[in-house]
């Protein structure tokens, strides 16, 4: 097979093909020869695994995952670069391409049919317009996935992969914590794309949890909380609640208190714990 890498076979490809870069749907094709094999490598693409990628771009990814692994479904919104991966990935029998939005996609229907028996794994190069509804729609949905090995904004991994209690914390680490443990894998710069974004980016993988990190009594109500906390970040925990779930604030003080917690506490100051317990406070009102 070609290197889908090289930039001369891409140009060639794209011509041939009548194909142009969508801004819109986040094309920054990867040009890096070393990426690639990494997020196979440490994304668990091995024997016995089945892999879930999204957005095959022209499939440079796609033919590592295919090399390693047992099964490779891979859904890609645009239907332009359908042709492009037929002819790609021409030399792999073990790759289901599936022309779809993976925000509409039955995920759980692809996964049936393709992985029966396997683990599970989700690579993918992400859309960055889309990081963090892709990763909570793969965690809220409970599929029976071991692993999420993503490439995102460097900025998005640094919040994703924050330990909860520091100023980088955010609603997004607490949502991600709760369903997984996740891990910072390795930098990419922005000169390992084509076009080349102007951001940096790096590949984390969460590997989820069997049950969640912390025992809720109303888990909707939890969400509610966290987003809420860290809805208005400059104000403190009281506030915020207070403005955000439009109660009084003396109710809020004292579900803040029965939590174990100083009424002045700041959102990003919480754990996991502190942040269940403060919903379970709430549930009772
Ligand atoms: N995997 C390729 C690579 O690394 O070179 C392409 C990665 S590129 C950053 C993102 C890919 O996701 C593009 O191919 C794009 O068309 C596709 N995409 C964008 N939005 C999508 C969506 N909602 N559902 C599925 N694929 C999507």
């Amino acid at each position: 097979m070609e290197n889908l890498t090289n930039i001369n076979v891409i140009r060639d490809i794209m011509e041939r093909h009548g194909f142009s870069f969508s801004k819109s749907l986040g094309q920054n094709f990867l040009v890096n020869p070393s990426v690639c094999p990494k997020i196979a490598e440490m994304g668990n693409a091995a024997e016995g695994w089945g892999v879930l990628e999204i957005g095959a771009g022209i499939g440079v990814l796609t033919h590592e995952l295919a090399k390693r692994t047992d099964r490779v479904a891979v859904v890609e919104i645009d239907s332009r670069l359908i042709p492009i991966l037929n002819e790609t990935l021409a030399e792999h029998d073990n790759v289901t391409v599936i022309n779809e939005d993976i925000m509409k996609a039955d995920l759980a229907g692809i996964i049936k049919e393709n992985f029966p028996g396997m683990k599970i794994a989700v690579c993918a190069n992400l859309p960055y317009y889309i990081t963090s509804p892709v990763i909570m729609r793969l965690l809220e949905s409970r599929l029976p996935i071991d692993s999420i090995t993503v490439m995102v904004q460097k900025e998005a991994g640094k919040r994703i992969c924050a330990a909860m209690g520091t100023r980088e914390a955010g609603a997004v680490t607490a949502a991600v914590r709760y369903y997984s443990e996740p891990k910072m894998l390795f930098d990419v710069s922005r000169g390992s794309f084509m076009p080349s974004p102007n951001v940096d980016s790096c590949v984390i993988r969460l590997d989820v949890r069997k049950v969640p990190a912390v025992q809720v009594e109303d888990e909707k109500l939890f969400f509610r909380t966290v987003r809420g906390a860290f809805s208005q970040r400059r104000k403190n925990l009281a506030n915020s609640l207070s403005s955000s779930l439009g109660l009084p604030k003396e109710q809020v003080m004292n579900v803040i208190t029965a939590a174990g917690l100083p009424e002045n506490v700041r959102p990003e100051q919480l754990s996991l714990e502190n942040f269940a317990a403060v919903s379970d406070a709430l549930a009772k009102l």
